[in-house]
């Protein structure tokens, strides 16, 4: 597989850094605190057309590959997990199931919007009683004759409280013997659909997440996206592609994590010497290095069979796994050669800390990707 990396992608890469470096990471620890929603980058992001990223400019986006979309995500989520997060959900798992599989009304009047940053969109699958098992949800569509009727509650909906959109997925029929699902463009604003406050959580404080319900709440025809049934294939082909989001934003967050480490260990002295002679740090040095490599490879593969259209089911579930699980241990290890400070509000590492757990859990637990990696190795 050939990483040359075109023009374009090294160009994005550059631009993406030194964005990240300019506008967020000053502002990363802020956020932070504050748990604030970036609102002033989440408009800049939309202006540099990381918004729609692999999205055709006809549709509002940057018209670039997922390998571009990596790499920009990656750069991203080192200066700030939260501003990763909000632009994968916008990217991977609203605009890009919208590209795949909305009728070009939708592309025209929701994708456009959207992938251009004029708005945002979330994704619902999760509900508080299925999260790993989404086919087990409880939110029912009815249909009627001029549309649906939905009820039910989907939880932890990131970009919740600010997006324009979400797409909602629903039961809409269980009288067979398996459970058929559809997927709906639903607008903010639409009567019976209402919000939570914001959840707390330990992690990515600035990308806010809250319940969101649906009480008799009454779309047309038109809201449907792909398929009348086929929902669940909608969101199990965009989780594809988000893991590839989530691994990126892990990469960030470990390339963060190694960085600040590599410039504390040659600062901080112990016995005389700065802690990078002590072969110890070294050998951590080393091993973060080399996962974070690692990931990257897998992300990429994922990343660049998705632009070649091969099924990449399973390499974007390795990419995911690996990176999400390297993310923790590289944070854990800068948290480490930082000694007593690592663990101090007032450096960085602690925030990549409780930020890598998350990548962990979101868009299927490290369980659900060994499961999906399973299934394809067993199958051959
Ligand atoms: C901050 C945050 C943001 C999120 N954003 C979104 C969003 O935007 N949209 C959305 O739809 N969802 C979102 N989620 C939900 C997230 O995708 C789910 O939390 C996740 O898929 C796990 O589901 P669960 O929490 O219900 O855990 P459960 O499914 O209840 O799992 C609990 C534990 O059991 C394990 N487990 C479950 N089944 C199996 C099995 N068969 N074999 C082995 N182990 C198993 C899991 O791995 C986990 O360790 C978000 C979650 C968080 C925390």
């Amino acid at each position: 597989m050939d990483f040359d990396f075109t023009e374009e992608q090294r160009l994005i890469q550059q631009t993406a850094r030194d964005f990240a470096a300019r506008e967020i990471a000053p502002k990363a620890s802020e956020l932070d605190k504050n748990g604030r929603w970036p609102v002033e980058i989440v408009k800049q992001m939309g202006e540099l057309g990381f918004m729609g990223m692999a999205v055709p400019t006809e549709y509002g986006g940057a018209g670039m590959d997922t390998l571009s979309y990596a790499l920009a995500m990656e750069e991203i989520s080192a200066a700030c997990a939260s501003c990763g997060v909000i632009m994968s959900v916008n990217n991977s798992l609203f605009c890009d199931p919208i590209l795949k599989f909305g009728t070009e009304a939708q592309k025209k009047e929701v994708l456009t919007a959207c992938a251009s940053g004029q708005k945002l969109g979330c994704f619902g699958l999760t509900e508080p009683m299925s999260g790993s098992d989404a086919q087990t949800m409880a939110t029912n569509a009815e249909k009627t004759s001029d549309g649906w009727v939905i009820n039910g509650a989907k939880n932890w909906i990131t970009n919740g409280p600010h997006a324009d959109f979400i797409l909602l997925f629903a039961v809409t029929d269980r009288s067979g013997p398996k459970i058929k699902h559809t997927a709906f463009i639903i607008p903010k604003g639409t009567p019976g659909f209402t919000l939570n406050p914001r959840d707390h959580k330990l992690g990515i404080h600035a990308a806010h997440s809250c319940t969101v319900f649906f009480e008799g709440c009454k779309v047309p025809d038109s809201a449907v996206v792909g398929n009348v049934g086929e929902g669940f294939k909608v969101a199990m082909a965009t989780l594809d592609g988000g893991r590839i989001g989530i691994a990126s934003q892990a990469l960030g967050i470990a390339k963060a994590a190694l960085g600040t480490s590599l410039g504390y260990a040659k600062e901080r002295k112990s016995f005389g010497v700065p802690i990078a002679q002590h072969q110890a740090i070294q050998f951590m040095l080393a091993d973060m290095a080399v996962e974070l490599d690692a990931a990257r490879l897998l992300t990429w593969r994922a990343a660049t069979m998705k632009d070649k259209k091969v099924r990449h089911s399973m390499e974007s579930a390795e990419a995911k796994l690996f990176a999400s699980e390297m993310a923790t241990k590289v944070a854990h290890k800068a948290i480490q050669i930082h000694g007593g400070y690592g663990y101090s509000t007032e450096f960085p590492v602690e925030r990549n800390y409780r930020d890598a757990r998350i990548t962990e859990i979101y868009e299927g637990t490290s369980e659900i990707q060994r499961i999906v990696i399973a299934a394809s190795v067993l199958k051959g």
